[in-house]
């Protein structure tokens, strides 16, 4: 190779890092500072995620701010972490307040039960008239409230022929020892059917229809199996994938996150929480994890994976509302934060009688 040529090699070497460069700067210029349609795409967060320290923090304070404040990006801004967005909301004077309880979003699996420990907090016994129930169920207080005021808004809606929705409780909190009860009931119709069958062979086939106690979201009593009134009135097993030909089930997919509720074990993600799919399977999680959940279609198990790997984002919901929501690595969980108005703070504090 001749000299000239190596030089000319050098040049456009050089050439092409500033380019690079360039686009670079461009680039991450672009993702935080342009208006989006609101579905922020994973690789973006990522990419404004893992800009050089020093870049990051360059633009950080400004750039981050602005893009927070911009109140057109819906959904899923970008990746905040704690100080910067600590720094923003002092400048903001605003605060950071938890939003719902991080123990609502904790996954349970059968790859992940629950400790053999865990008892659920404030479990009450759901009652009111604008829910029917087939026997008395026990739930959350918070997740119970919830659900009363989504059962109102469903069964105030009327099915394609004139009659009224149904939407109907079956199943709520179930201790260990009635999950167990239920897992062994199903182990034996299946033994007797099959007297050939191993007893291990029988609870392997059972697991794949009932979950093995400290295996199933029932036991974080946050969870509910619904049925519908026609599904009621045909006879037959009530807690059935017919539900998603219902108007009541069409209504939950479109609404329920509102009220913090999600179908963890929706069609197609079998692979993913290990168990089957059943529509009538209801969780409640709160906000913003519902809505965040529900806007990208996942389950527990993808949020928490998605939360795990990003550590810290900055999700503006629907209403307008800003949250900070990050992954607690000691705790093991997805947690949320509220930025909220110092003076709105105030302001509550003095109203008497709260
Ligand atoms: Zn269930």
């Amino acid at each position: 190779m001749q000299p000239n040529s190596l030089i000319g090699l050098e040049v456009r070497s050089v050439a092409v890092n500033v380019v690079r460069m360039g686009l670079a700067a461009v680039l991450l210029l672009f993702l935080v500072v342009s208006v989006t349609d609101g579905s922020t795409s994973k690789e973006s967060v990522n990419v404004v995620a893992s800009a050089e320290a020093g870049d990051r923090d360059k633009v950080s304070a400004s750039a981050i701010g602005h893009a927070l404040a911009d109140p057109s990006r819906e959904g899923i801004v970008c990746a905040v972490r704690h100080d910067e967005i600590k720094t923003i909301c002092q400048s903001w004077k605003r605060e950071l307040v938890p939003a719902s309880a991080g123990e609502y979003l904790t996954v349970v699996s059968p790859r992940e039960p629950v400790p053999k420990s865990f008892r659920p907090n404030n479990l009450v016994s759901v009652t009111s008239k604008d829910l029917p129930v087939q026997k008395s169920i026990e739930l959350n207080r918070e997740a119970s409230d919830s659900l009363i005021r989504m059962a109102k808004l469903i069964n105030s809606h009327k099915r394609p022929n004139g009659a009224s929705c149904r939407l109907v409780a079956v199943s709520g909190y179930r201790s260990p020892s009635y999950q167990s009860a239920l897992f062994e009931r199903k182990v034996n119709s299946i033994l007797n059917a099959n007297p050939r069958l191993s007893k291990a062979e029988a609870q392997k086939q059972a697991a794949k229809v009932v979950a093995p106690p400290y295996e199933s979201e029932h036991a974080l009593g946050t969870t509910v199996d619904f049925t519908t009134g026609s599904q009621i009135s045909k006879g037959g097993d009530i807690l059935t994938n017919d539900i998603g030909n219902t108007e009541e089930y069409a209504l939950m997919m479109k609404e329920a996150w509102r009220f913090g509720w999600v179908n963890s074990l929706m069609p197609g993600k079998e692979h993913l929480t290990g168990r089957m799919t059943e529509q009538w399977h209801w969780r409640y999680v709160g906000a913003p994890h519902a809505e965040i959940m529900w806007s990208k279609g996942w389950v527990p198990e993808e949020y928490r994976d998605y939360m795990r790997e990003q550590q810290s984002i900055a999700f503006r919901s629907s209403t307008g509302d800003l949250y900070w929501v990050h992954y607690d690595n000691a705790a093991r969980r997805v947690l949320a934060s509220v930025i909220v108005d110092r003076d709105s703070i105030a302001s509550v504090e003095q109203e008497p009688g709260r």
